[in-house]
């Protein structure tokens, strides 16, 4: 039957709109920091990654920087992550499980030939 498969999939991409959305939602509460309540933050990082990962999609560029990928505890610079620039790439550390995370393609990446 045509219309069934074709309903199904329908659903398939309101169950990834609807985990898009809540991925935006818990990075609105992971980038409100003037506000910062401890459990919140934790609970929505850990929320993030989870549903990320169930639905396989990736992690928005905004959001990637704010969780650590490992123990999933929510950046805060200064606090629990140091950020530092070596050789081009940003290179941020989380100061709770002391993984080492590093973004950027590296030196003279942002040059062009
Ligand atoms: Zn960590």
């Amino acid at each position: 039957m045509p219309s069934n498969r074709r309903g199904r999939q329908k659903k398939g991409q309101q169950r990834r709109a609807q985990a898009q959305e809540s991925q935006e939602r818990l990075i609105g509460i992971l980038e409100n920091t003037t506000d910062p309540n401890e459990r919140l933050l934790r609970s929505s990082a850990r929320h993030l990654i989870k549903i990320s990962r169930r639905h396989r999609l990736p992690v928005p560029s905004e959001a990637r920087h704010l969780v650590c990928r490992k123990c999933h505890a929510p950046h805060r610079f200064g606090e629990n992550a140091r950020v530092r620039i070596k050789h081009g790439q940003r290179i941020i550390t989380c100061l709770e499980c002391s993984s080492i995370r590093r973004f950027g393609g590296g030196p003279k990446s942002h040059r062009r030939r």
